[in-house]
Formats: structure tokens, C-alpha cells, sequence
């Protein structure tokens, strides 16, 4: 609805940006009424589209003088329901901020916009001999300062680390409209509060991240691809062991349960890749030289592990084709989410030690107290990242019991209830299973000392 405030903001918004950066156009407005996640839907009635950081800042002081709500927008590939609206919200989209302003070619480092779509970051610095290694099914439309905001993972979070290690600095533009430049460049700086971690996995509660200054690895020459079919859980994680001892190179290491891979065949029609089913699947990938060595000795190492009896069956790519099938089945999360809705998707954290039990109760009892749902798991083994897709639900409170039957016994394994999605709206009530009463009182005054009159991505995050 567009109502004499609505009207009013947007005069004073595009006298301060320009009357092209804020619209109530009822099309653009409907694209940007939800994210990923199951959120209900609510269609703003202003969409704010800066195209500079400093047109962010403006945007931002304008907002606090009206005491407006406001949520920042990336890509909106989140699936916590952080970026979707709620009822009275206007949306800052950062989709128009995508330039990459300055590369380093012989440091290794990279400035962009936190509009910057993740595949055209990892295209851009491939051309010139570098890598980015965070990698994630949403890469064609998630943006780097959504990446930041979330702390996203991904699938070679295991040799690379989370965004949080490739973010050298970072430049945010504060509720109030200030500016806070830590556009650092090296990866030494040890003055004082490094406040630019406030800002990584927050969620936009803070601030909006504007301008980021990245760390990139030389580009890998090659990958070398298997796909490992194993008896049990505990076969997996010996599997890791033994590989991450073995080599060096190691990159990702994706787990995926025989349920996960058959819902997975289905959705993306792929032919099973053994002609048995097995209970485990593992998909290795190593990052390495374009001689032979990296697969000669992925192959050594999978063979000694094949006549150990630790694995049952192997497949090695032996071309980027087949490397990219035997891929499919873990990228077609997207498609199984879809095809799962209303679902309940989980990316909790188990410490390796409680895994197997975890996983093994959860699936017993997912399975005896929603008999009529799918329950997927998957995860990425080598960072304790499970992944449990269950659905579809169409009634509330059964969707409500089985995120509680999963959050709490991820609770009681020691783990977290969120390793990479976040909390957003979807998880916010469970928070206190897995932060302190303390934890949580400290939050809450960061929030309250940098964004006092709560207009910033409110309601968010905390319980
Ligand atoms: C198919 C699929 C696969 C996925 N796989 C993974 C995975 O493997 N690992 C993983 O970690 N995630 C994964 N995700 C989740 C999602 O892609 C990530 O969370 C991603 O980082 C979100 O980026 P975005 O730009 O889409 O952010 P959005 O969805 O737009 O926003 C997410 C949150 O970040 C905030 N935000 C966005 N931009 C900014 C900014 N510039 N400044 C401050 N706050 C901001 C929003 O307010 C919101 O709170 C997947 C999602 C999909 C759909």
C-alpha cells in the first residue's frame, strides 16, 4: 500500500539519492518480498536502490530521521528469513552497488561493492591466475556482502576456511548513517579491536557492509573429483581421517545419507552412480597441480582405502564432465528444496564425536513421528555440518515440533543450531538453546549501542 508516510519518505529519499534510487513500483516491490526460506512473504512498500556506499550512508540518515524500519537485502538466497520484509519495512537492496573497484594482482587481494554476485567474483580473479574458494550452491545469485553478512560456508570450508577468512576488510554504513571505513589490506593489523568481525555473521543487525576487501589463493591448476560409496557412518569418518593425513590438497569432503541421494536422482533425474545402494556417500574433491600427481595420489589413496575394505566402491572423474556428474546429486539441493515445500531445512553443527548418535536418533525418530515427510540428510563431514531437509509440512505445529525434536537434540550433543544459514526469523526462539542468557544480554546492547532506535533488520536474530 502506498500511503501518504510511504509517500512522504519517498520524496525525502529521492530528494537525498535521486528520484531513480527508491521506487514503489508494485513489480520490483513483489520481487523483493522474500528470501529462500519458508518466511511468509510481505511486499514492501518502498525498495531503496543506492548505486555508491556513500548513497547507502544517505539513505540510512534519511531512515533514522524518520524513525523508518528498514532490512537490508543481498541476493536474497538467504534461507533464515533474515532478508524478507516484515509488515511496515521498507528494503535497501544492495543488488546496484556491484563494482569491483580496485585488484591487487600481485598481492592476491581484491576491493569490491557488497553487491558483487559470488560467480562473477570467482570468474573475474580466475581470469587472472587467482581463486576464490568459498563456493555454495546459491553462487549465481548470493552476493558478497550477503556472504559476509552470514558467514557463509560452503563446500570447501575445510582447506579454506568460512568468508569470515577471506574478509581482510570491510567498510559498513551504520544505522545512524555513519560510515566506518576498515577497508584493510593486509593480513596482519593488530590495532586494537578488530571491529569488522561485528559485522561477519550478524545478519545486517549492525550495519550494512558496503565495500569489502578480500583474500584470494592462487588458482588450483586442476581438481580431482571421487565419489566414494561406504557401509557406514563410522566408514566415513575413518574415510576423512585417512584422507586429510594423505593429502594435502584436500578440498571438500561432502557426506551424503542413501535417502538424500535417491530424493536427490529423482528431483535432478540423474542415474544412480553405483549399481548397488550403499547407506553412505562421499564426495571428495582435491585442489592441485595439472600434472598427475594430485590424481595419481587421490587414486592410491582411495584404492589402499578400497582394499582395506573401508570403502565399498569408488568412482574417480577422469574428466571435468564426469566430475561435474558426479557433482549433480550434491548440487541439486536447490531443486529438492523447492520440490520439499513447506519444509523444515536444518544446517546444524555436531562435533564429529556425536554425529553418528546424533544423526542415527534424528533419523529414527524423524522417521516414527512423521512418517508421511521426507527427511534428507546430508552435510559437509570435514566442518561438523549437517544438513537434515524434512518435509513437506503442511500444518504449523508439526513443523514447529520437529524443528524443537532436532534443535534440541542437536542441543544436547554439544553442537549449534545453526553452521551456516543463521538465525534470522526461522530459528530466532531456539537461539537460547545454543547462547547464554549473557551471551545474549551482550548482543543485545551491541544492538542497541549502534542501532538505538531498532530500525535496522528489527526483530531479527534475537529471541
Ligand atoms: C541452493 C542454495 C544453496 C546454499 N548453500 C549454502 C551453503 O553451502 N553454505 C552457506 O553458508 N549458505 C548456503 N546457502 C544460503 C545462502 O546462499 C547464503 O546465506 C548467502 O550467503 C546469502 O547471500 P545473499 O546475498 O543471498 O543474502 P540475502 O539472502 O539477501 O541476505 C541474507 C542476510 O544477510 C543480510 N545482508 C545481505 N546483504 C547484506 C549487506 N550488504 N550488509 C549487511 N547485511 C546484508 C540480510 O539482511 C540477511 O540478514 C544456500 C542457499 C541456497 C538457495
Amino acid at each position: 500500500m502506498h500511503d501518504s508516510h510511504s509517500m512522504f519518505l519517498q520524496d525525502a529519499l529521492a530528494k537525498a539519492l535521486g528520484a531513480d534510487r527508491v521506487t514503489a513500483d508494485r513489480a520490483t516491490a513483489d520481487a523483493h518480498a522474500a528470501d529462500w526460506s519458508d518466511a511468509p512473504r510481505c511486499v514492501p512498500p518502498l525498495v531503496i536502490q543506492p548505486r555508491t556506499p556513500e548513497e547507502v550512508a544517505r539513505a540510512f540518515a534519511v531512515l533514522a530521521q524518520h524513525r523508518q524500519r528498514v532490512v537490508v537485502q543481498g541476493g536474497l538466497t538467504g534461507l533464515a528469513g533474515a532478508a524478507t520484509p516484515q509488515a511496515g519495512e521498507v528494503v535497501l537492496s544492495l543488488a546496484r552497488l556491484n563494482a569491483i573497484e580496485a585488484f591487487d594482482t600481485t598481492g592476491g587481494t581484491i576491493t569490491v561493492q557488497a553487491g558483487v554476485v559470488l560467480e562473477q567474483l570467482q570468474g573475474h580473479v580466475e581470469e587472472a591466475g587467482w581463486f576464490f574458494p568459498l563456493d555454495l550452491g546459491a553462487r549465481g545469485s548470493c552476493q558478497l556482502g550477503g556472504n559476509a553478512a552470514t558467514n557463509a560456508g560452503g563446500n570447501r570450508v575445510l582447506r579454506f576456511g568460512t568468508m569470515r577468512e577471506r574478509i581482510l576488510g570491510l567498510e559498513v554504513a551504520l544505522p545512524d548513517g555513519t560510515v566506518l571505513s576498515m577497508l584493510n589490506r593486509t593480513t596482519k593489523n593488530t590495532t586494537g579491536i578488530d571491529l569488522k568481525q561485528l559485522f561477519i555473521g550478524s545478519e545486517g543487525m549492525l550495519g550494512a557492509i558496503t565495500r569489502l576487501v578480500l583474500k584470494l589463493e592462487p588458482k588450483p591448476a586442476a581438481a580431482q573429483t571421487a565419489l566414494c560409496a561406504l557401509g557406514s557412518f563410522d566408514a566415513a569418518a575413518q574415510l576423512l581421517k585417512t584422507l586429510r593425513m594423505r593429502l594435502p590438497g584436500l578440498s571438500s569432503f561432502e557426506l551424503m545419507w542413501d535417502d538424500f541421494m535417491l530424493a536427490a536422482g529423482e528431483v535432478a533425474h540423474l542415474k544412480p552412480p553405483f549399481a548397488t545402494r550403499y547407506p553412505v556417500y562421499a564426495l571428495v574433491e582435491t585442489l592441485g597441480d595439472a600434472g598427475d600427481d594430485a590424481q595419481r595420489a587421490l587414486e592410491a589413496a582411495l584404492g589402499d582405502a578400497l582394499e582395506a575394505g573401508s570403502i565399498d566402491d569408488v568412482i574417480v572423474a577422469q574428466s571435468i564432465d564426469q566430475a561435474k556428474q558426479l557433482w549433480a546429486a550434491r548440487e541439486s539441493v536447490g531443486e529438492l528444496l523447492a520440490a520439499t515445500r513447506p519444509h523444515a531445512a536444518f544446517d546444524v553443527g555436531v562435533p564429529m564425536d556425536a554425529m553418528e548418535r546424533c544423526v542415527s536418533m534424528l533419523s529414527a525418530s524423524l522417521r516414527t513421528r512423521f512418517p508421511a515427510q521426507r527427511h534428507l540428510f546430508f552435510g559437509h563431514l570435514g566442518d561438523g555440518n549437517l544438513h537434515v531437509l524434512s518435509g513437506p509440512y503442511h500444518d504449523e505445529a508439526a513443523l514447529h515440533d520437529v524443528e524443537r525434536l532436532v534443535y534440541e537434540a542437536v542441543s544436547d550433543a554439544g553442537g549449534c543450531i545453526s553452521a551456516e544459514h543463521g538465525i534470522g526469523v526461522v530459528k530466532r526462539e531456539f537461539l537460547p538453546l545454543t547462547r547464554s542468557e549473557a551471551e545474549l544480554e551482550l548482543m543485545r546492547k551491541l544492538k542497541t549501542l549502534l542501532d538505538p532506535s531498532h530500525i535496522l533488520n528489527a526483530g531479527r536474530v534475537m529471541p
